[in-house]
């Protein structure tokens, strides 16, 4: 068969009608689905409804019954402190610029001996966590290197303005527990190295995890 044959499109019409008659007789032929089940179609409907009604619910009750989420979830953040209440933040804007959302802004600001926020030389002035903007990665909690800041399970952070939702350093901070002192104060664990060392002995405080919080990660604000 050439391009030049005045034959060859009326034999591909004939093709394709051929093939269309095979379908059509195929589809005359297949025999019908049956019915899996003797009732009519709208009983087997309800029936579906019916048997839902015996299965176990699993409606959340929230907020009436608060939601208690996996222990490693990423929730609100907190800024931690040492066991004598200093802050264990340094003011290095290591966080900051880790962040891909760039939601944490944060200012350092010089320590002293007669006024000491932390065990270095500085500590974090102004720290702001834009709450609009962070997607709950973990980036930032990754990137401090004094575990200052770490994430809680909670995660009820709706508001219904912007402003209240850029959480500031006082809204972030751990609470101070019980034999803690609120800064600024001089070091009561020793020098400086000494406040980087974990004691292996150390134990973490305990802490409701229905209010939001990891075992070790008290949550400033917590639900009660
Ligand atoms: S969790 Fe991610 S997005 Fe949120 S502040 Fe940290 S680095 Fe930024
Ligand atoms: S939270 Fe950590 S990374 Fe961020 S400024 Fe403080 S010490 Fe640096």
């Amino acid at each position: 068969m050439s391009d030049g044959d005045p034959t060859a499109g009326g034999e591909q019409k004939g093709l394709a009608q051929a093939s269309r008659g095979e379908l059509a007789r195929r589809d005359s032929d297949a025999t019908p689905a049956k019915r899996a089940s003797w009732l009519p179609a709208p009983g087997q409907g309800f029936g579906v409804t019916f048997a839902q009604m015996f299965r176990k619910v699993t409606t959340e009750e929230y907020p009436e019954v608060p939601k208690v989420t996996k222990p490693r979830y990423h929730g609100r953040h907190v800024l931690n402190r040492h066991p004598d209440g200093l802050e264990k933040c340094v003011g290095c804007e290591l966080c900051a610029w880790a962040c891909p959302a760039d939601a944490i802004y944060v200012e350092g600001g010089d320590n002293s001996e007669d006024e000491r926020y932390s065990p270095g030389e500085r500590y974090g002035r102004v720290y702001q966590i834009n709450y609009l903007r962070c997607i709950f990665c973990g980036l930032c909690i990754e990137a401090c290197p004094t575990r200052s800041l770490t994430m809680s399970n909670d995660f009820e952070l709706a508001d219904d303005n912007r402003r209240d939702l850029i959480y500031t350093k006082e809204q972030l901070m751990a609470p101070l527990l019980p034999g803690m002192e609120a800064p600024p104060h001089p070091m009561r664990l020793g020098d400086e190295k000494d406040y980087y060392v974990r004691t292996p002995g150390g134990t973490a405080p305990p802490v409701d995890r229905s209010a939001g919080s990891r075992e070790d990660q008290p949550v400033p604000g917590g639900r009660a």
